[in-house]
Formats: C-alpha cells, structure tokens, sequence
C-alpha cells in the first residue's frame, strides 16, 4: 500500500494546548525541517492565560487567534481539545465534544474536523459516542501506537515524544521511537507532546525538549528520505477518506 503521491509512511506531529510559546520554541524547527504541525485547543482558552488549575500548563499564555491563522497560513492544521479540558463523560459530551468545535470554527474561521481527548484515554467511549453526530472525522488518543490505512480514524493512536515516561521504567527520549515499524508497515506516525522548551521540558513526561524536536524531525527526515509523508493531519484524514471511496 502506498500513501499520498506514492509516499510508503507517514509523519505528523500535534501538540496539545496550542501554548504560545510554540512560536518560539518549535515553529523555527518546523520551518526548517519542513514538516507541517497542528495544535489542540481548548475552546474557552484562545489567546489567554490558560486557565486549567492543576495542570502543568496553567498560565502559559495560549496561541491567539492572530498566531493560529499565522500557522494555518504555512500549512499547520488545528483540532478541537474540548471546550475546558474535564475528562469527558456522557454528562459532560455535549458542551465538551459538539459545543467545542462550533465555538473553534466560529472563532477561527477553520473547518475543526478532529477533535482531541484531553487527560487520559478514559474520555475516549464517552468521546467517540458523540464524534459522528458532532462532525468530527478522527478522533486524537494517546493510546501508543502506529496507525495504518486500516486503523480507524475515530481512534487514532499517538507516540508520545517525553524527555522520559513515567514510573517503572522511566523510559529515556528515544529519537527513533517507531519510526522503523512505521517504515516497514506503511505505517502512519503521529507525535504527541504538548511545548518543547530548550534545555529542560515543562514537565518530562508530557514533553521532549526543543533540542529532542529537532533531533527527532532530522531522524524523520534522515530515514524516510523521499518516503516519508510529512503530513498535516487533516491532509491525511481527507485523502483515507477520499481513497475508500
Ligand atoms: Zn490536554
């Protein structure tokens, strides 16, 4: 099977909570390396403090409105990361997974297609039992994994890109993370972090750091050659559309 343009594999790269200072701390990278990415956002939270007490983000400022037309403008894609970032019930579906896009796509002006569980995988059933009806066309987990052209699209899998993963094993960054088995599957790779900051992560088991980034994209780069995909995510989720057609 080959992808898009004859292409054998993948890349994508999301980055949740859509910080601003992705402007300084990433876009260069991307601009480099040529390798489009796209931001998760919480609905209530454009061009604010984030507000979310607890998380390890609260107070970054988040990407405004101006910068994430900016983005879009050189390619980079966005999604929906609910509306105030709770785990999603079936209590809290509607306002949190439907509502959500509608606010984005009236605020953004973007078609908001994908939409992003925010926490942990536990949000996912009460997710995916609204997604359809409320026009997404994938689904963002954090389940660890590569997707296939047979992968369902409402459950997408991402690699988690950390600086080092949680107890036991405290797992070190590791540039190559599935990109073999993503080589020799036709496999699709989809990097999940939230804003890598030089020399040290905000938190090591949520992010890499600006130096691992760019390691990672010359890794990506280095070994799938002319073979790599390196795709916006909704680019990849329109053309599988397109092709089972
Ligand atoms: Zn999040």
């Amino acid at each position: 099977m080959a992808w898009k343009n004859n292409k054998r594999w993948v890349y994508s790269i999301t980055y949740d909570e859509g910080c601003a200072a992705l402007m300084d701390h990433a876009v260069p990278i991307h601009r480099r390396y040529g390798i489009p990415g796209h931001v998760e956002l919480v609905a209530s939270q454009i061009g604010v403090p984030r507000n979310i007490p607890g998380s390890s983000y609260d107070g970054m400022m988040i990407l405004s409105k101006e910068q994430i037309r900016q983005l879009c403008a050189e390619g980079w894609g966005v999604g929906s990361h609910s509306m105030t970032h709770p785990a999603i019930t079936a209590a809290n579906a509607e306002l949190e997974v439907v509502e959500s896009r509608k606010t984005l796509e009236r605020e953004l002006r973007v078609p908001v297609t994908i939409f992003c569980v925010p926490g942990d995988n536990n949000g996912y059933p009460a997710t995916r039992a609204v997604a359809e009806r409320a026009g997404y066309k994938a689904v963002l987990t954090i389940y660890d994994d590569i997707n296939t052209p047979d992968t369902e699209l409402l459950r997408l899998c991402r690699c988690p890109i950390h600086v080092e993963y949680p107890p036991p094993f405290y797992s070190a960054f590791d540039p190559y993370k599935r990109l073999h088995q993503a080589m020799d599957r036709g496999g699709w790779v989809i990097d999940y972090c939230h804003c890598p900051t030089p020399g040290k992560p905000v938190h090591p088991w949520k992010d890499c750091t600006s130096e691992q980034l760019e390691e990672r994209f010359a890794t990506v780069r280095r070994l799938g050659g002319n073979d790599v995909w390196l795709a916006e995510p909704n680019d990849v989720v329109n053309w599988l559309l397109a092709s089972k057609k």
